[in-house]
């Protein structure tokens, strides 16, 4: 646990009981602050009552009247589409509005650190996509090489509770546009911005506030690297404004659409090959086709940027690329769960959106794809230009066939079998492929009408997957 400082003997008041609620309670606590918590949920109440946290109802009138901060959680709006009435009632009684991010950057430096041989370095990664893979990344590069690391954010574990810094560790954080909307401290020594495409557009008033969002992260000030995806002219602007000139090699440019090979320092990847280039020569070469965890041009972006990340922490290009070929992927993103009969399988159930479908459907060179769920504003238009590849579709969800109908009339001439179930449509894809196919679990579709999550949905592609193939 990181223990919060600054606010020693001071009334903190929390608002969000879920995991990291309860564990900034916890970091609080721990540095002498006194924390007062509510949840609008009786179970979070229930929970942090049973924990021995002092309850107090902060929608009341005057609730505010000795604490000197309030912390929320990510879930909670603070603006937008409207301010949550606690929220609003804070800044009423002038009370500052911070999260566990906010915290942790003014906590996670000690006294300690004056004993150490190499200064703890934290890298902090955002963007719309790729976030957990660039992130997951990064962490598997470091420890790979021998570094110590630790990962947190909105990737697994809350960020205050990281164990206290070791000698020369990095702290890898994935954070959201939510977490880096609210925070009143964020001074990562390394950021990174993957790419951005809309989301989460309600919670943010519109496009600029969610890119305002994500790019305080490199406010001015901001970390000693910047490393951006400047495949948008969002990371464009970005890299510009962040650099004194093209040279200025505090900003590391990625892209995956083009050969970026000025004075400057840029990783890039085209027809499945990383380039490192800095100061007007080629430093490095990493051939990516072979490296089974990153398939895809959108997992060759997280590479290029994971790859700069360790570079600028002082990795070889030798070492690192060892690293990115045992990289294991994470569940549900691009995830090789098998290979049988030269068919190959994979799990991207993560893919609930349509341009995250399209990224994975750009991946495989033929396909069975098995897609559908609750669909999303703004239907399937968008994946139009990456159907080449599809051989057949295999709908899933409640609305199979509305679905099944809108694939048909994006993708002329390609099948599009009503299947509902996820067992009848891994039945019926296995059954149809050939040597070279890829059946490929990426819905483009949200699961709630089907599952509890998106975790869930994966979990069942990979049951129906082994236990049909176990089963011979
Ligand atoms: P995030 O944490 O930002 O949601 P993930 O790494 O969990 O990102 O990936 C989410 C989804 O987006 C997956 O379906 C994945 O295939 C796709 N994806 C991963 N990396 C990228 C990228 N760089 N650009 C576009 N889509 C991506």
């Amino acid at each position: 646990m990181i223990p919060v400082q600054g606010y020693e003997g001071r009334t903190v008041a929390v608002l969000g009981l879920g995991r990291s609620g309860r564990a900034t309670a916890l970091a609080l606590a721990a540095g002498g602050a006194r924390p007062v918590v509510w949840d609008d949920g009786q179970a979070g109440r229930d929970a942090a009552d049973a924990q021995g946290f002092d309850l107090r109802d902060l929608t009341r009138p005057g609730a505010f009247d000795d604490v000197d901060l309030l912390v929320t959680s990510p879930g909670i709006p603070h603006l937008y589409p409207v301010p949550h009435p606690v929220i609003a009632a804070a800044w009423a009684a002038g009370v500052p509005v911070d999260n566990d991010i906010g915290l942790f950057f003014r906590s996670f430096a000690t006294g300690e650190w004056d004993g150490f041989d190499s200064m703890p370095r934290v890298v902090a990664i955002t963007g719309s996509n790729g976030k957990s893979t660039t992130s997951a990344l990064t962490h598997h590069i470091l420890t790979e090489c021998g570094r110590p690391a630790q990962l947190a954010g909105n990737i697994g574990r809350g960020v205050l509770d990281l164990n206290p810094a070791r000698d020369g560790e990095v702290v890898v954080l994935e954070l959201s546009s939510y977490q880096t909307d609210l925070a009143r401290a964020l001074t990562p020594d390394v950021g990174v911005f993957t790419n951005l495409s809309p989301d989460h557009l309600d919670r943010h008033g519109g496009p600029g506030g969610y890119f305002a969002a994500k790019r305080r992260l490199f406010a001015e000030g901001g970390p000693d690297r910047a490393i951006i995806g400047v495949d948008e002219a969002e990371g464009q602007y970005l890299a510009n404004q962040l650099a004194e000139g093209q040279a200025d090699d505090r900003v590391i440019r990625v892209s995956v659409n083009r050969k970026l090979a000025g004075e400057g320092w840029a990783v890039f990847a085209r027809k499945g090959f990383l380039t490192e280039w800095r100061k007007g020569r080629q430093v490095a070469a990493i051939d990516l086709r072979g490296v089974a965890g990153l398939p895809g041009s959108h997992n060759h972006q997280n590479a290029c940027a994971a790859y700069a990340v360790a570079r600028t922490l002082g990795l070889s290009p030798k070492a690192i690329e060892a690293a990115l070929h045992s990289y294991p992927g994470l569940p549900h993103r691009s995830q090789r769960i098998a290979e049988a009969g030269g068919v190959a399988y994979v799990n991207d159930s993560k893919a609930t959106n349509v341009d995250a479908a399209a990224k994975a459907l750009a991946a495989f060179p033929r396909i069975r794809w098995i897609c559908g769920g609750l669909e999303k504003d703004g239907g399937l238009g968008e994946l139009t230009g990456a159907m080449g590849s599809v051989a057949k579709a295999y709908v899933i969800g409640r609305e199979a066939e509305g679905f099944a109908r809108q694939v048909q009339a994006q993708l002329m001439g390609v099948d599009a079998e009503v299947c509902t179930t996820m067992a009848r449509a891994v039945e019926r894809a296995m059954a149809e492929a050939e040597p070279g196919d890829t059946v490929l679990l990426a819905p483009a579709a949200a699961s709630f009408d089907q599952y509890d999550n998106f975790e869930k949905r994966g979990e069942d592609f990979v049951a129906e997957v082994m236990g049909r193939l176990n089963r011979g």
